[in-house]
């Protein structure tokens, strides 16, 4: 009987996540606040870095470690002055109570400096490992979360900045693509997260970032505050996420390879993952699948065009009259091509390849069917150093007789749950393809049999993808 009237009555509560350009200045900061005061539910707001932040923090940082010891410190000095003005000056302009102005200001010096020592020390060491790069990259969210609290709180509005960690996230020790520990953050979310709703408070807790449980700071891997953002919703039981961006959905591709796109109103958790897997930016795959697991909907909304329905995504496969919903293209892949004698001999050379290359962490993207002496698979151009030196070494470079790679290609994967069943639309793209006169190296149809991905020169790549567009989507 303690618990608290709202929790019996389950009231219905979202999640709003904002991405990085929806924070990109002051402007748009008081804009999202709009948003925030005008949703009358009880929720919970997820945050990015502003705009552009996290890939400076990774810049500076790597430019550190290569640098003499003897101008270690000035370049510090110059990359935490330009972080810390950025940041205070965007406060300055965001937050008009100026006692909470001068909090913030406090707030982002002291976190600019702790930044600062940071720099200092993977300056001198000459050494980045993961984990400080995820700590060095959790500055973004920091420093952003505390302005649009700040911002909050001056109109108001009664909010608390969190971390992903003080909000319940607990991660793994992957740094740089951290896993949660669902069997933890269950109870951590709901303990950390409940008693503030039940307070009337609404928390505004950074997105991609959080801690493994040793309290270390981990992220979720770039991308990673759509994973936030689902992962508080599966377990407060939100009755929707809504992404924030700056387009008005899912489009049927990518609005800056095609221009003549059009907005997908509703696909399915498959669809959407489909998509995201393979290169629609817009939402990070691993999003879907808390959402999926208790059928919560996700809506992509745009920042910009706040009035635009967005797109919805829901359980059921909404076929659509053309089949296909969009194409993507996935850059920054290498096809990995192994052969040999020895491949015959050994029994399940193909599982051998794959646990040896997933206890590395390294991502198969695709598989393109095996033999007993060839396999095929795909994986990303930032895991490739690793993975011939997994496969040049012990076991497997004895049944390996020939690892041929392929590096200038791309993925154009096709989507659309209208796919499954219908006949002759391999053919149809196959022809689509042909008559562009490019040649497709590599074929697999995803297990969810709403794609079909193939593989084609990375300098074909977006003449096939306009092709494909005008074929089967363009009106
Ligand atoms: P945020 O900062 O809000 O997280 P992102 O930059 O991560 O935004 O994702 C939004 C961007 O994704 C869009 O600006 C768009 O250029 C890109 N994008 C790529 N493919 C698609 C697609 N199929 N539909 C919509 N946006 C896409
Ligand atoms: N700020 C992080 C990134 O740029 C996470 C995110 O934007 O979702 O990758
Ligand atoms: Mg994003």
């Amino acid at each position: 009987m303690n618990q608290p009237v709202c929790r019996l009555l389950k009231v219905k509560m979202i999640i709003m996540k904002f991405g990085g350009t929806s924070v990109g200045s002051a402007k748009e900061i008081l804009r999202v606040t709009d948003l925030i005061a005008g949703e009358s539910r009880k929720k919970v707001v997820v945050v990015s870095a502003m705009a552009g932040i996290t890939d400076r923090l990774e810049e500076i940082a790597k430019n550190i470690i290569n640098l003499p010891a003897t101008v270690v410190e000035k370049e510090v000095e110059k990359s935490y002055r330009e972080i810390l003005s950025f940041h205070v000056s965007t406060a300055k302009k965001a937050i008009k109570d100026k006692k909470i102005q001068k909090e913030v200001v406090k707030e982002i010096t002291e976190l600019a400096n702790e930044l600062r020592i940071t720099l200092l020390g993977i300056g001198y060491l000459e050494d980045l490992s993961p984990k400080s790069l995820d700590y060095i990259l959790s500055f973004g969210e920091r420093l952003s979360v505390l302005i649009l609290t700040g911002a909050l709180k001056s109109r108001g509005i009664n909010a608390k900045s969190l971390t992903g960690y003080e909000a319940g996230i607990i991660t793994n020790s992957r740094f740089g693509s951290a896993r949660p520990i669902f069997k933890k953050i269950d109870k951590s979310i709901k303990k950390k997260l409940n008693p503030l709703l039940d307070k009337g408070i609404l928390p505004v807790v950074t997105g991609f970032i959080a801690a493994d449980e040793d309290a270390r700071i981990t992220t979720l891997g770039r991308g990673g505050s759509d994973f936030t953002a689902s992962l508080l919703a599966r377990y407060l039981e939100a009755e929707e996420v809504q992404i924030w961006t700056d387009v008005d959905g899912i489009l049927s591709t990518d609005p800056r390879i095609v221009p003549n796109t059009s907005l997908i109103s509703t696909i399915s958790y498959v669809e959407a993952m489909d998509l995201a897997y393979f290169g629609a930016k817009v939402i990070h795959p691993m999003m879907i699948e808390p959402a999926m697991d208790a059928n919560i909907p996700v809506r992509i909304k745009n920042t910009f065009n706040p009035k635009s329905e967005g797109t919805l995504i829901v359980r059921e496969q909404k076929e659509v009259e053309g089949i296909i919903k969009a194409v993507t293209m996935t850059r920054d892949v290498v096809i990995v091509n192994l052969k040999g004698v020895g491949m015959a001999e050994t029994p399940n050379i193909a599982a051998s390849v794959f646990t040896l290359l997933g206890d590395h962490n390294i991502n198969i993207i695709m598989i393109s069917g095996s033999s007993e002496s060839n396999l095929s698979f795909v994986i990303k151009k930032s895991d490739l150093a690793n993975t011939v030196n997994l496969l040049n070494t012990g076991f497997m470079a004895n049944c390996i007789r020939n690892l041929e790679l392929i590096e200038d290609s791309c993925i154009i994967t096709i989507v659309g749950a209208g796919m499954r069943g219908t006949k002759g639309i391999a053919a149809k793209i196959f022809q689509t393809i042909a008559d562009e006169d490019v040649n497709i190296i590599m074929i697999a149809q995803g297990s969810s049999e709403v794609n079909i991905s193939l593989m084609v020169k990375e300098s074909d790549g977006e003449k096939v993808l306009k092709a494909l567009h005008k074929r089967f989507i363009e009106k």
